[in-house]
């Protein structure tokens, strides 16, 4: 089984593979490294399966160098020019979401796409300032069970309490639930969630750190809810460029006329686990969480799938962004005029071999 056709360069969705390396864990099982690079190409081979991506970046030699640079840095090129965009990192629980993303703010957390995107969007935000007006703001918010949860809100840690203490407040005083809405534009907004104005990359990190930890703590209590969740770091870029005055053919010079305001969004999505639900050892309440999380991930790969298709997409073919809040959130940002890239993460192990190829297969169907 093959997709033989190369990469397409017109697809408004880029899809990298990026494999980790065989972690301690793995190494002491005795696992076997299942997934073949082939040379000089951006394809993989596992067992009798072969896959082709627009970029493959491997366990072997410098494993992400290049990443940023080639699918992440364009995007935040894009913000100037007003362009959404999104990130996705995909793939099952442990294969390097977070690593890939720069979510966890643990090891390495540097080396991650976020900071690596914040680092970048300062650095030209410098070489603009004298002629443009910047204000940024950042979001940080986690998708559970299809409900919207704020991670730069202060109070969330105490919101994250196992559940059954949780379930005993009917809900929290003065706190309106998080709504999704849509301006008349198409713009899409969050009622009710922290939009922190930032001011410097120092900031910007802060906000990263913050929501990470909160994240993190929520997991502990939640029966690892990380894992289950999908986490969107989003980044706003208002600019107000003045431009050098208009004068018309009269000599007068016509005010009203000389500045440009543009405003684009970058979301950086840690998506949940992609595996399978499984209804071992569990009352049901897992089970039911797995379907929850399922609804954002199938409802992500038929946007994209439905995005990526072009011959339906002149047929004006429906998208079903509505069918998952994940969808429903990244709607203004996925397809359009806004640049979209999954990276798919995987295990190099054999042990993981099963949930490997499924990851292969969604990350394919993207293309
Ligand atoms: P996920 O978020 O998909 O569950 P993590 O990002 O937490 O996975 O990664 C699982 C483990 O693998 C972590 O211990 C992480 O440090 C390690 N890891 C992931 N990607 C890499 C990489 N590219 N190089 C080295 N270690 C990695
Ligand atoms: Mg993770």
């Amino acid at each position: 089984v093959s997709n033989t056709s190369s990469a397409d360069a017109n697809c408004c969705v880029k899809v990298a593979l990026h494999i980790r390396p065989l972690i301690g864990d793995e190494k002491l099982q005795g696992c076997k490294d299942c997934v073949t690079l082939v040379p000089g190409k951006p394809q993989v081979q596992i067992g009798t399966h072969s896959f082709t991506f627009d970029h493959v970046y491997g366990s072997s030699g410098s494993p992400s160098s290049g990443m940023f640079e080639e699918c992440v840095a364009p995007l935040v090129e894009g913000l100037f020019q007003g362009y959404n965009a999104t990130v996705l990192a995909y793939g099952q629980t442990g294969s390097g979401k977070t690593y890939t993303m720069g979510t966890g703010f643990r090891d390495g957390y540097q080396s991650g796409l976020i900071p690596q995107a914040m680092n970048t969007l300062f650095r030209k935000i410098e070489t603009l300032k004298h002629q443009t007006e910047f204000q940024l703001h950042v979001s940080f918010i986690e998708i559970h069970k299809e409900e919207v949860r704020d991670l730069l809100d202060s109070n969330a840690i105490n919101r994250s309490e196992p559940m059954n203490v949780q379930a005993n407040k009917v809900n929290v005083p003065g706190k309106p639930p998080i709504q999704i809405r849509e301006t008349s534009s198409g713009v899409i907004t969050l009622a009710g969630t922290t939009e922190c104005s930032v001011k410097t990359l120092k900031e910007m990190v802060d906000c990263l750190e913050q929501g990470s930890l909160n994240r993190a703590t929520g997991s502990t209590n939640m029966n690892n809810q990380s894992s289950r969740s999908h986490a969107i770091f989003t980044i706003t870029v208002e600019q107000m460029r003045k431009l050098s005055p208009v004068v018309s053919t009269d000599g007068n010079v016509n005010d009203t006329m000389n500045e440009e305001y543009l405003c684009a969004k970058l979301h950086l999505v840690d998506l949940a686990g992609s595996e399978r639900a499984k209804r071992t050892g569990s009352d049901g309440v897992r089970f039911k969480e797995g379907v929850h999380i399922n609804k954002g991930l199938l409802a992500l790969g038929n946007v994209i799938s439905a995005l990526g298709d072009e011959k339906k997409r002149k047929e004006g073919l429906h998208v079903p962004y509505r069918d998952s809040k994940l969808t429903r959130l990244l709607q203004d940002s996925l397809g359009g005029n806004s640049r979209t890239v999954m990276i798919a993460c995987i295990s190099p192990a054999d042990i993981n071999a099963e949930e490997t190829l499924n990851t292969l297969k969604y990350a394919n169907r993207a293309r």
